[in-house]
């Protein structure tokens, strides 16, 4: 993946099980790309090929939760924005 990477990117909500969407081992687990955890919960959310969880998926500049459109920067979210700041 290269660094500094710009890209529109739109959410995909998901309700399946994380795992299920890395692979049938079940070893594997989604990784939030925003805080490093396991994805457990129900609900989340792909990013192109990486996973976050709902909560994770707002704003590094403002803070503000994004729900239909982001901005991907640097393995940041952004609003359009601050994307363009
Ligand atoms: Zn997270
Ligand atoms: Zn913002």
């Amino acid at each position: 993946m290269l660094d500094g990477l710009k890209m529109e990117a739109s959410l995909q909500h998901s309700t399946q099980n994380p795992a299920s969407l890395i692979g049938s081992s079940g070893k594997e687990r989604a990784v939030c790309e925003g805080c490093d955890r396991v994805i457990l919960d129900r609900f989340l959310l792909r990013v192109n090929d990486s996973f976050w969880h709902e909560q994770c998926v707002q704003c590094a500049g403002c803070r503000e939760p994004l729900t239909t459109t982001c901005y991907y920067r640097d393995k940041k979210l952004y609003c359009k924005h601050d994307y363009e700041k």
